[in-house]
């Protein structure tokens, strides 16, 4: 094999749905079906921006929580910092999806809104990418994970046992089982799995898990691996299975018990 060919590490990420699960099929706000869920060949699925989404907020709830000194409102170590003042959050998101909150705001206004919420850029030297754009990419700068679809652990023909419809009680918005099929979401018990590629070198660009990037005109960026206490190795077992396994909520309805999950992250 070619030295130069980049070296990918595979791990299975396991999602197993503990209550019912709601993922939209569409995230745009102008076009948006309130009652379907995202299949793939008529098959439920785990989109990877969802997975993506819920990894990237739990890796931002870790760097705070073991970096951020909260008394002093400074952070411990350089460069940890996540990109969150350029991220919507959770209620953020809810408003973006909110149809009535849409509808009463002119589309510039929604325009700025969502640019205002962006990830790091590194547009001037020196600009830093912070460790959850490090692993899951910034604009067009590459991470070192490909985050998969996850499908349904077991093939075909399970549609019927996959999914059940809610109707929601529009007064409480409390989702009441009934046979007004409205509202899709998967059962709960229910097993998804997909292959997690990550990324351990590649000596054409001169990328290793661990070390920090130099990009050329824009400097080193990574700055945060300047810390001799990341590794290859604390980076999986802390931002990449750690995080991955503390995610515990994924999808719509959560105000209705719907999204509760366990993910489990393997060695392939
Ligand atoms: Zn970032």
């Amino acid at each position: 094999m070619s030295a130069l060919l980049p070296q990918w590490k595979e791990y299975t990420v396991t999602l197993e749905t503990l209550s019912p699960l709601h993922i939209g099929a569409t995230r745009d706000v102008f076009t948006s079906i309130e009652n379907s869920i995202v299949r793939l060949q008529n098959q439920a699925i785990v989109p990877s921006t969802t997975l993506k989404g819920a990894w990237r907020n739990q890796i931002e709830r870790f760097l705070i929580g073991e970096y951020f000194d909260a008394s002093k409102k400074e952070w411990r170590k350089a460069g940890v910092q996540p990109c969150i003042p350029g991220r919507a959050s959770d209620d953020e998101k809810r408003i973006l999806n909110d149809k009535q909150w849409v509808e009463a705001k002119k589309r510039v206004e929604i325009r700025e809104y969502r640019e205002y919420k962006e990830p790091c850029t590194y547009n001037k030297y020196g600009d830093p990418i912070c460790p959850a754009c490090y692993l899951l990419g910034a604009q067009t700068l590459l991470g070192f994970v490909r985050v998969p679809f996850l499908k349904l652990a077991e093939g075909q023909g399970r549609t019927d046992e996959e999914l059940y419809s809610l109707r929601i009680d529009r007064e409480t918005e409390t989702g009441v089982e009934g046979a007004n099929r409205s509202w899709y979401v998967v059962n709960e018990k229910i097993k998804f799995v997909g292959t997690l590629q990550v990324l351990q070198r590649d000596d054409l660009r001169h990328w290793t898990l661990g070390q920090a990037r130099n990009l050329g005109a824009r400097g080193k960026v990574d700055r945060w691996l300047d810390d001799p206490a990341w590794s290859a190795q604390t980076i999986y077992e802390k931002l990449i299975k750690g995080c991955l396994e503390n995610i515990q909520v994924i999808g719509g309805f959560r105000s209705k018990d719907c999204g509760k999950v366990k993910i489990t992250v393997t060695e392939k």
